[in-house]
């Protein structure tokens, strides 16, 4: 048991494993891995709707999710997400039908964590 600071809120909480490269405290451990599966959902639809792996920047990919941009990085440091800041060629339509598609799976995962 160790004090340890919140890499995504700052806050200072007991316990904790000390070899955590990125310490989370148990509150944004939960929100960031309900985060992690929308993302993953998202990059694996948009994988399947284009027929390649496709890579987004953090910044997009949080307007997307409609996170704050520092709980992608957050994921990005703990290498759970990979992200690159190349990626133009989407249209508004695509978007929209991501967004909408996005906003149902939220919802799923809301129920799931309460
Ligand atoms: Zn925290």
């Amino acid at each position: 048991m160790a004090l340890r600071v919140c890499e995504y809120c700052g806050k200072a909480w007991i316990g904790g494993d000390e070899d955590m490269a990125v310490p989370l405290c148990p509150g944004c451990e939960e929100e960031l891995e309900g985060i992690y599966k929308l993302a993953w959902n998202y990059l694996r639809d948009a994988a399947t709707e284009s027929g390649r792996h496709r890579k987004v920047s953090a910044q997009e990919l949080a307007s997307v999710l409609e996170v704050d941009v520092k709980a992608i990085e957050t994921l990005v440091k703990l290498g759970k997400i990979q992200t690159e800041a190349s990626l133009g060629e989407r249209t508004p339509e695509e978007k929209k039908r991501n967004l909408d598609k996005l906003s149902r799976i939220r919802k799923g995962i809301k129920k799931g964590l309460k």
